[in-house]
């Protein structure tokens, strides 16, 4: 379980490392055998050792010396739907955050969007963060996808484990900082239903590890 946490400590601060996320801002999680483990709220990323970490349980309930992040109901809430998700990624990354707070979501700009599971990569609306309401707004743009924006405040992205998620989190940014640089060069010819079709057959069949 050290280990699991340790994994969880190191993403966190990868994705500061990466100028994802300033501050306290942001708040990452991991699905371990026993329950959800997640940063703690409001605690700067290098301050964390294992002993600090929370574990969420399927309830809402959490274990553990300090509080857990004040968005653990949507990291919750995205275990509970999706089981094929095993590590979830929050920040307010500037590109991202922009669109966001644009109310923008990003269109088939690109076909590295079919990474994400498709056109278009939702805003999710606006709700107040760390509530239910923003849980609710965040499952429904996450539909088919894997990544999502959140009105007036970031983004979501999620992955097999903690280290996929924190590779689509990074992937996130970029997309985001490509469309608002193509809509500064006078926007973005987007691509057909079909081209992201085809885009989408050929990551499951084509492009893979190796
Ligand atoms: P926490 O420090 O509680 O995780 O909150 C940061 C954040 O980004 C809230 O949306
Ligand atoms: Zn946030």
């Amino acid at each position: 379980m050290n280990r699991l946490r340790e994994r969880l400590i190191a993403a966190a601060r990868e994705m500061a490392a990466r100028g994802l996320s300033a501050g306290t801002s942001g708040n990452v999680s991991l699905r371990a055998p026993e329950g959800i483990l997640i940063t703690p709220s409001a605690m700067p990323y290098e301050a964390l050792t294992p002993e600090m970490i929370p574990m969420l349980k399927p309830d809402g309930s959490h274990e553990g010396p300090y509080r857990p992040s004040s968005e653990w109901r949507f990291h919750l809430d995205i275990y509970l739907t999706r089981p094929d998700v095993g590590g979830v990624v929050h920040h307010h990354a500037p590109y991202t955050t922009a669109l966001a707070m644009a109310r923008r979501e990003i269109p088939a700009c690109h076909y590295m969007i079919a990474r994400f599971g498709g056109a278009p990569l939702r805003c999710a609306d606006y709700a107040l963060f760390g509530t239910a309401a923003l849980s609710a707004a965040v499952l429904a743009a996450l539909e088919g996808r894997s990544a999502c924006l959140m009105a007036n405040h970031g983004g979501i992205a999620t992955g097999r484990d903690v280290e996929a998620a924190l590779a689509a989190a990074t992937e996130l940014e970029v997309l985001a900082q490509q469309y608002a640089l193509s809509l500064a060069a006078g926007g973005p010819v987007l691509l057909s239903e079909a081209e992201i079709e085809a885009a989408l057959s050929q990551f499951a069949t084509a492009y893979r590890p190796q």
